[in-house]
């Protein structure tokens, strides 16, 4: 049988959808009792590039404007045609416009078709006004919401930027009239940040969001108050992103070519640089993950260029326009006239944030660690589908009740769960465990977080997962695993292990009440109970099992070590003690084994201490 997509139908009638309108990508998502999502395209992207190709003299109807990366695709070979950045033209005068002009490739002009006066674009020789184009990427993502919903979508909560005045506002919302859409909202896009990740439900808080995107930087300050949102302060730069830092790299590339040419300077076709471009974005991207990241360049002619670029090196390309973006955080705090210590949480917004160094930098800038549990290019859009929710009275996540609703842990040896915070325990709270390698010289553990009340991985829900490597070899169970789990008061989980011989440490941050409705949190709980004594039994005999692994690789170890010099009565015994308690271990009978293994451990105290005496002999 031919295998069919099957996708989630959400029954709803009349759903409200919540759409990131970005300068450089837009998104669309859906948030019901299990909290938000993002809801993607025909290819299962996530996100749409900002960018419309407009064809003047269609061959057919409806080919007239190509939305998202098809027409991205086209933005060298067509520059004239390919309209991007269209957000920077939104509700925006001519005048006001004149500085972004040399940015874009476009022609830009004061004849609004609509009589406005309002900044237009002129392609050939048809006039397009940026909320005609802002309709057709708008258009493209209730396209791709539809195939969610057995209902017409008819409904949305649209995001700008928070300093955007009246008239770009206003250009939104028509943009989404054109687009067949009804924008019951328009939400700051700070403020749907905050609100993706609850803090809407929490205390009073005064919240700082560091937006760096593609093309810009924003910085906001908000208070809440009681579920209200204000915002205090904006600041940033129109002209600082991602992008700055790709030509930092395409620069560096560039004036390496143009020596290892012997030239001072070349000139490459704008298809050449276009394809540079994309490559310095990739390395950028592999550094925000590896330590170094290699670019190889064909230069025709049998010549190669090639070379591996250091975190360290791409760091200092950037670190100016890091300490840029702090600088504005400063201007942002002074005009809200508080200090950092007064920010109470810090979220991180815009896909350069996934940069560890971004987050390093304002994280100590604010002397809090930063939001990054949610996808910080989705938050956005799954926010402006939380005010969506909230709008439609959607009960949206599990309600916080200011306690854990289901407990927390990480999976251990044989598959079975390591409570570290149990249900029930009011929030803020937190935990600490200390937990060892099994293997000798392992560089590196898996920490699996999980969530629920049985005792095995295999029944609980899976909450992420990451590795701690760089363990200096050492004998199994010498390293010391120290992991803490942290929730604090708006719910949000971080896991943090750190090997404290070595101080080498990974972390993990999780917003544990989303993708669960108070039902099924409702059903897990009474699964446990039903479940609780063969729960019980399947984890002691996990311990049991690991035990036996441990304390039989322990005795061989010593036989080793002892080798000849052992009384051949004892060494039998030890060997049949060994052979039972292997003998059990795949059964059922948790006491029989119990038993087999204390009666070993007990008879192998000896061997114990002839292995000690004849390692010190041998000194
Ligand atoms: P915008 O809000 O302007 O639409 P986005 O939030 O979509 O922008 O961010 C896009 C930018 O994020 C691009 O410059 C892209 O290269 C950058 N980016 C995406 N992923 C990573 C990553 N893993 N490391 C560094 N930069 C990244
Ligand atoms: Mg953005």
């Amino acid at each position: 049988m031919a295998e069919t997509s099957s996708r989630e139908l959400f029954t709803i009638a009349d759903p409200i959808i919540g759409i990131d309108l970005g300068t450089t990508n837009s998104l669309v998502a859906w948030c019901d009792e299990r909290g938000p999502r993002i809801l993607t395209g025909p290819n299962n992207q996530s996100h749409c590039p900002s960018v419309v190709h407009i064809d003047p003299a269609p061959p057919a109807p409806n080919r007239h404007m190509e939305v998202g990366q098809p027409a991205r695709d086209r933005a060298v070979e067509r520059a004239t045609h390919t309209i991007s950045s269209v957000k920077r033209l939104m509700g925006k005068g001519l005048a006001d416009v004149a500085p972004q002009l040399a940015y874009l490739p476009y022609a830009v002009t004061s004849q609004n078709p609509d009589g406005s006066g309002q900044a237009a674009i002129k392609v050939g020789d048809k006039t397009y006004t940026p909320q005609e184009v802002s309709a057709a990427i708008l258009r493209e993502l209730r396209d791709w919401a539809q195939p969610y919903f057995q209902h017409p979508v008819r409904k949305a909560v649209i995001t700008v930027p928070a300093y955007f005045d009246d008239a770009q506002r206003q250009a939104t919302r028509d943009a989404g009239r054109l687009a067949g859409l009804e924008v019951v909202r328009i939400v700051n896009e700070p403020t749907a940040a905050a609100l993706a990740y609850g803090l809407d439900r929490s205390d009073d808080a005064t919240i700082a969001v560091y937006d760096l995107g593609g093309g810009t930087f924003d910085i906001s300050i908000l208070r809440i108050e009681q579920g209200l949102f204000r915002v205090l302060s904006t600041n940033g730069d129109t002209r600082l992103g991602g992008d700055d830092f790709d030509q930092a790299i395409l620069r560096l590339v560039q004036s390496e070519i143009a020596a290892q040419l012997n030239v001072t300077q070349i000139d490459f076709p704008p298809s050449t640089l276009q394809a540079l471009r994309h490559f310095a974005e990739r390395v950028k991207v592999e550094l925000s993950e590896k330590p170094s990241a290699t670019i190889e360049i064909d230069l025709g002619q049998g010549r190669n260029y090639r070379r591996s670029i250091t975190r360290d090196e791409f760091l200092a390309l950037i670190r100016p326009l890091i300490a840029a973006t702090l600088d504005r955080c400063k201007q942002a705090l002074q005009d809200a006239d508080i200090t950092p210590a007064q920010i109470d949480k810090v979220v991180m917004v815009g896909g350069s944030t996934y940069m560890p160094f971004v987050r390093e930098q304002v994280g100590s800038f604010f002397d809090t660690q930063p939001y990054t549990a949610l996808n910080p290019m989705e938050v956005v859009a799954l926010g402006a589908a939380v005010q969506g929710a909230i709008l439609a009275k959607i009960n949206r996540g599990i309600l916080l009740q200011d306690i854990v609703p289901l407990s927390l842990g990480i999976e251990t040896m044989g598959g079975a769960v390591a409570k570290l915070i149990t249900k029930g325990r009011s929030i803020p709270c937190a935990a600490d465990e200390i937990f060892s390698t099994s293997a000798e010289g392992q560089t590196a553990v898996k920490i699996h977080v999980l969530q629920g009340e049985r005792e095995l991985v295999e029944h609980c829900r899976s909450l992420g997962q990451f590795t701690l490597s760089g363990i200096p070899p050492m004998a199994a169970g010498l390293p010391k695993l120290r992991v803490r789990f942290l929730v604090d008061t708006s719910g949000i989980l971080s896991v943090t292990a750190t090997e404290e011989r070595s101080g080498t440490k990974a972390a993990l941050q999780i917003v544990p009440s989303y993708g669960l409705t108070k039902d099924e949190v409702d059903q897990m709980v009474r699964q446990s109970v039903l479940n609780a004594r063969t729960d019980m039994l399947a984890h002691r005999l996990i311990d049991l099992r690991n035990q036996i692994n441990q304390d039989t690789a322990a005795i061989e170890k010593s036989l080793k070590i002892v080798g000849t010099d052992i009384d051949p009565a004892y060494l039998t015994q030890l060997q049949s003690l060994m052979a039972t308690v292997r003998q059990l271990a795949p059964t059922e009978d948790a006491d029989a084994i119990h038993t087999a293994l204390t009666a070993m451990d007990h008879a192998s105290a000896r061997l114990g201490e002839l292995a000690i005496t004849k390692t010190l002999q041998d000194l």
